[in-house]
């Protein structure tokens, strides 16, 4: 599956913050963004116009970054968040959220979604038992999510229970680190979703 394979930290400075797509070293003092806290490229430190259009772009741009989806993907979610009763911008964040790899991430059995992805594709990761090495997999309230018996040991894994204790682990899912294992309670509630994102820009954009 097409992925985006350029440099990480462009991406934050594209968009002027951090997005954390690289695991620990967004905390520290190698994070690119606090070194150079503008758009990469020529231009980067010149004046920008901010029309409306821009702002829902960078918007929609944020989220597919975080989240890492490529366009049509993403545009995928948008259409089926429409066909939801309620607010769309939030059954589209509801959809990102329910992707396997990003609850690999959010349960903090990877350091970062990428991690995470990479873990779900060298099928390191059962859902219900059975080996799930998609990961957009959606989950659902109810499933159990672990690492298999023989990749407890992988870096990815090992690595993030280093930092385990620093992560909080959202209310719609529960993580037993002894296990290895993500139990979601429930569909997560716009409330529990800490994606620092203004989807209601990105309906607009999409509405156009
Ligand atoms: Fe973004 Fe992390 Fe790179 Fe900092 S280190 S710019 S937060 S990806």
């Amino acid at each position: 599956m097409a992925r985006y394979t350029g440099p990480d930290c462009k991406l934050c400075r594209r968009e002027r913050q951090k997005l954390y797509l690289k695991g620990t070293r967004c905390e520290g003092p190698k994070c690119a963004i606090e070194k150079r806290p503008y758009p990469p490229g020529e231009h980067g430190r010149g004046r920008i116009r901010e029309s409306e259009y821009l702002l829902q772009l960078r918007e929609k741009q944020k989220a597919r970054r975080i989240y890492g989806v490529l366009e049509k993907q993403f545009r995928n979610y948008y259409e089926e968040a429409s066909r939801y009763r309620g607010r769309t911008g939030e059954a589209l964040l509801v959809f990102l959220e329910r992707r396997l790899d990003n609850v690999v991430y959010r349960g903090a059995l990877a350091r970062s979604r990428d991690e995470a992805r990479q873990v779900v594709r060298h099928r390191h990761v059962l859902v219900n038992g059975r080996v799930v090495n998609i990961p957009s997999y959606l989950v659902k309230a109810g499933d159990v999510i672990t690492i298999k018996e023989k990749s407890r040991d992988i870096q990815a894994v090992l690595g993030a229970l280093e930092i385990i204790g620093t992560k909080t682990i959202p209310g719609w899912l529960s993580t037993d680190q002894s296990k290895l294992q993500i139990t979601v309670l429930d569909t997560p509630e716009r409330s529990q979703i800490d994606t620092p994102v203004q989807e209601q820009l990105i309906v607009e954009l999409y509405s156009k």
